[in-house]
């Protein structure tokens, strides 16, 4: 029997130490290796920004819990999404979505596309814009479901469809949905990426990103390649930091979503919220597509007040436990007014709050927004 998700978070990539029988890994600092006396590297470890034992540990981890073949970590995750667009050539055309990361779509546009990469922006949410958006040199769809920060649902495996017809890829960052809650290799996906400072390390204290993909080819090979020749790679202590969040993360998930379920009923039937984006309500125009692909419905959540910029300012003011903050996947529950920190381009409404749910307990959260809405 495979061992469960549980188990891998906590076993995949963490080994007893045979030079000191310690329990946890040691952090290996030394950035050179000693050869043999034949020239030869019998561990495998020549230089850190190739290989290292921690971040070996970490990819191991990651590739067990998505289930792929290999898996590369960064310094960050905008490092990972950025890598998987290297590896494309001049020329190459690739789909994102209108809405996602805004960082990754700033550094596409402002860099990527002078240099050659030719991109469209599509609601992903519609079948028809992606299908109407392929060309012969498409070769890469990047999804991001649910999109932030309007937590628009794209059909995954319906677009690989599309995709594979042109032979494109299919990347997913999966950063709002961590291992186990939407299994995109399943799907028909061929990479998932995750910014691994959100949930997998998951206490808003070490920065990273992952890729894992579901078999090793040309292109995945193009990929290692960058990772350890231009060496935006992590330090072997954030290497240790994140497999440590991981061995955590199957629970902190289930107490992620369970609270963020309960505030997403909550604001939902709050007569001063105008709109929750939660794909777990009913009321989200492409529910359906979610419990299709998702085991749950994430932790995720943004609200849209009826009186607008000023109240949703207001009540972000006024909260007590959630801290207005960017980011997001830590234990302490976040909130952001997401238009003023993407600035004057930006497509978010004014009137949205985005809101990380944390590991609080859920009454305390609830009664924190139900005292800051009176005041609105
Ligand atoms: C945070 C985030 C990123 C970028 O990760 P960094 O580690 O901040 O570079 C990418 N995608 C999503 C969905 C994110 O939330």
């Amino acid at each position: 029997m495979k061992p469960k998700l549980e188990t891998l978070a906590i076993h995949a990539g963490s080994e007893i130490d045979s030079a000191t029988k310690a329990v946890t890994s040691p952090i290996h600092l030394s950035t050179t290796f000693e050869r043999e006396a034949d020239g030869s590297f019998p561990q495998g470890y020549i230089y850190t920004r190739s290989h290292n034992p921690n971040r070996a540990a970490l990819e191991h981890c990651i590739t067990a819990l998505e289930g792929g073949a290999a898996s590369t970590a960064f310094s960050s995750g905008s490092a990972a999404a950025s890598t998987v667009f290297r590896a494309l050539k001049p020329g190459e055309h690739a789909i994102i979505p209108d809405d996602m990361y805004w960082g990754i779509r700033k550094l596409l546009k402002q860099v990527f596309v002078p240099w050659g990469l030719e991109l469209s922006e599509v609601d992903m949410s519609n079948l028809a814009e992606v299908r109407a958006a392929i060309k012969p040199n498409t070769r890469l769809i990047w999804i991001e479901t649910p999109s932030n920060p309007m937590l628009k649902i794209t059909d995954i495996a319906e677009v690989v469809k599309l995709a594979k017809k042109v032979g494109a890829k299919v990347a997913c960052d999966n950063t709002w949905t961590p291992p186990g809650m939407q299994p995109v290799f399943e799907l028909g996906a061929d990479m998932v990426m995750h910014a691994s400072t959100k949930y997998l390390a998951g206490h808003s204290d070490v920065l990273g990103g992952t890729l894992t993909t579901r078999e090793k080819d040309a292109f995945w090979e193009q990929i290692v390649f960058i990772q350890k020749n231009e060496g935006a790679v992590p330090s072997p202590f954030d290497c240790w930091l994140t497999l440590r969040g991981i061995k955590t993360l199957p629970y902190r998930m289930r107490g992620h979503v369970e609270n963020a379920e309960a505030i997403a009923q909550f604001l939902n039937e709050h007569p001063k919220v105008e709109r929750v984006s939660y794909p777990g309500l009913t009321s989200h125009s492409n529910h359906e597509v979610a419990k299709k692909q998702m085991t749950s419905f994430g932790a995720m959540l943004s609200v849209q007040l009826k009186s607008g910029e000023e109240a949703a300012m207001k009540l972000a003011a006024g909260l007590k436990l959630f801290t207005r903050a960017t980011s997001l996947g830590g234990v302490e529950s976040l909130i952001e007014h997401r238009a003023s920190i993407e600035g004057p381009d930006s497509k978010t409404p004014k009137n949205l709050l985005r809101m990380s749910v944390g590991l609080e307990h859920k009454d305390d959260l609830i009664a924190d927004l139900e005292q800051a809405l009176e005041a609105v």
